[in-house]
């Protein structure tokens, strides 16, 4: 479990603040609760995070150019992200830096990424 790069252990905290933004918003949980279709949604992106390919390369999961997330999660991901990214900026601008200086790195395919590689698993 300590193997987990630090970009996805910030990622995973960035959705994870913002599934809570938006669950407060739109489910009227209290405190630290959540919801049992967001505790879904989260639980779902934090296997795609454990699973992503690029890792520490990885740019936001909102300009990757793999699509990983099912259709309908990518939908659900889209308006949480439009509605928590603003006010992830008020509530953790650390974090909303941080992700905003990650989606600055140009996403790659995964194509391009195992070309850049000098050697990695094929
Ligand atoms: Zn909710």
């Amino acid at each position: 479990m300590s193997e987990q790069h630090p970009r996805i252990t910030r990622e995973k905290k960035t959705i994870d603040t913002m599934v809570h933004i938006y669950c407060k918003g739109h489910h009227e949980t209290k405190g630290d609760q959540l919801c049992s279709e967001c505790t879904e949604f989260l639980s779902y992106a934090f296997t795609r995070l454990d699973k992503c390919p690029f890792q520490e390369e990885k740019s936001t999961c909102g300009k990757c150019l793999v699509h990983c997330y099912q259709p309908q999660m990518r939908e659900k991901v889209k308006t949480i992200m439009r509605y928590s990214g603003p006010r992830l900026l008020l509530r953790s601008p650390g974090l909303a830096l941080h992700h905003a200086f990650d989606g600055r790195k140009k996403p790659q395919t995964l194509e391009e990424f195992r070309k850049k590689k000098p050697q990695g698993p094929a």
